[in-house]
């Protein structure tokens, strides 16, 4: 059951193994396409907090292939709301995912897990084409990133975040063309600073941002509804939560003039 293809130092790669029947009972739900998602394949940016409450959703629904990038280290105060064991703390987080969610798999799902950021990827040219990908990081210079380079390459990124004090999180759909993150947030491109280390974090509004990202990945492989492209959830408040079709933004410094021609 544990067929590891390939390990090394920064990349694993693991294979899961089909469960006849496993699907049965979501291949009744009204657009949903068992084939178009197993044949899918899904680049997660990141293999934290945000990440461990969607990748095993994709997982368990059967994606066709996961990518994880992520080069930091488990932490005992990471397990209260990310995807790891006691055994994994000292782990990286990206390489250690992989292992977990393997065994998570209902079908012949090939999870490949990189130790390295985005930035680190695009550097090293490796190959990050997918059909959607997925921003679940935590500071905005790897937001800005992820628009940037997955619209160069024309794949939908869905940004995925929540708050500092866990009251509330957004999720926000950057479509192949179109409005992007920062026609959402247009201080994002000018934001270098990184979040201090132990900031609170729990995982309840994970799981709430972290279904409807995991939803929006449905929307733009099949025929699954989507009326908005920005949505937003509070816990305590229902009146705080809100559904948008965000419109592009006139002067938007995402993309450079000459390279965008939507923002
Ligand atoms: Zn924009």
């Amino acid at each position: 059951m544990q067929r590891a293809y390939t390990v090394s130092q920064t990349s694993i790669r693991l294979k899961g193994k089909a469960v006849p029947g496993a699907e049965d009972r979501q291949r009744l739900i009204p657009g949903f396409d068992q084939a178009a998602f197993s044949k899918a394949s899904v680049c997660c940016v990141g293999a934290g907090g945000i990440i461990s409450h969607i990748a095993p959703t994709l997982i368990r629904k059967g994606i066709g292939k996961l990518m994880l990038l992520d080069r930091d280290i488990v932490e005992p105060s990471n397990l209260n709301r990310q995807r790891f064991y006691e055994k994994d703390v000292g782990k990286n987080k990206a390489l250690a995912l992989t292992e977990n969610l393997q065994r998570e798999c209902i079908a012949a799902t090939e999870i490949t897990g990189l130790a390295l950021r985005l930035e680190e990827a695009i550097d090293r040219r490796i190959d990050l084409s997918c059909d959607a990908a997925i921003c679940g990081v935590d500071n905005n210079p790897a937001r800005v990133a992820a628009s940037r380079f997955f619209r160069t390459q024309g794949i939908p990124v869905i940004f995925a975040a929540v708050s500092r004090g866990g009251d509330h999180g957004y999720v926000f759909v950057q479509d192949r063309h179109g409005p992007c993150i920062a026609c959402l947030f247009p201080d994002m491109t000018d934001d270098d600073r990184y979040p201090c280390p132990g900031t609170p974090a729990i995982a309840d509004i994970l799981q709430a941002v972290g279904a409807l990202a995991a939803y929006s990945v449905d929307t733009l492989l099949m025929a699954r509804a989507r009326a908005w492209n920005y949505r937003r959830i509070s816990l305590a408040d229902g009146a705080l939560d809100g559904a948008a079709m965000v419109p592009d933004r006139q002067g938007c410094r995402m993309f450079a003039p000459e390279s965008n021609e939507h923002c």
